[in-house]
C-alpha cells in the first residue's frame, strides 16, 4: 500500500497517511491544522498520477534517504572503516546499489513536498529536474504531469 506523508502546511510537521477513498480530510496530530485530501482508485492501487493535497500531477524522484535503517547503516559501515580501512563503505555502497536503489525511492511533489513511498508506477516519475522546480515553486507554474519542454 502506498505511504503517503504530507508536510503539514500550517507547523509543517509530517502527517503520515494511507490512501483511502472515503477520507477527504486529514488532521495534523501536532498543531491539528486540517488538511484537504482527495484520494482517487489509482492512489488505492499504489498509483501516482494526481497529487492528493494540491491536485498537481508533477512529481521528481529520489532515494529516500530520510529512512533510518540507510542512516545507521552508515554509521556503522563509517565506524567500522576505521578496522576495514573503508571496506565496509565499498559494501555499504554495493548494498546500497543492488538494495535500496530498487527498494527505497521516494516521490515528492514539487508543489507542496507531500512525500509517496511504495508506489508502483516509480518508473513513470522522472528524477528531480532544478528548473521545474524554480517555475513551479517561484512562478506557480503548472505542468500538468508533462516533462519540460524547451
Ligand atoms: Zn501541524
Ligand atoms: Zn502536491
Amino acid at each position: 500500500m502506498m505511504e503517503i506523508q504530507i508536510t503539514c502546511p500550517h507547523c509543517g510537521s509530517s502527517i503520515e497517511v494511507l490512501p483511502n477513498q472515503s477520507a477527504s480530510k486529514v488532521e495534523c496530530d501536532v498543531c491539528k491544522y486540517v488538511v484537504d485530501v482527495k484520494f482517487t482508485e489509482n492512489h488505492e492501487a499504489g498509483i501516482l498520477k494526481e497529487c492528493p493535497t494540491c491536485s498537481r500531477m508533477d512529481f521528481y524522484k529520489q532515494k529516500d534517504f530520510n529512512r533510518k535503517i540507510g542512516v545507521s547503516l552508515f554509521v556503522l559501515a563509517a565506524i567500522l572503516s576505521i578496522w576495514t580501512y573503508g571496506l565496509s563503505l565499498v559494501a555499504l555502497y554495493l548494498v546500497d546499489l543492488f538494495l535500496f536503489r530498487k527498494l527505497a525511492m521516494v516521490s515528492i511533489c514539487y508543489k507542496c513536498r507531500t512525500n509517496f513511498r511504495k508506489i508502483k508506477n516509480i518508473d513513470e516519475i522522472r528524477d528531480y529536474d532544478h528548473e521545474m522546480n524554480d517555475r513551479i515553486v517561484y512562478s506557480d507554474h503548472d505542468f500538468k504531469g508533462k516533462p519540460l519542454s524547451h
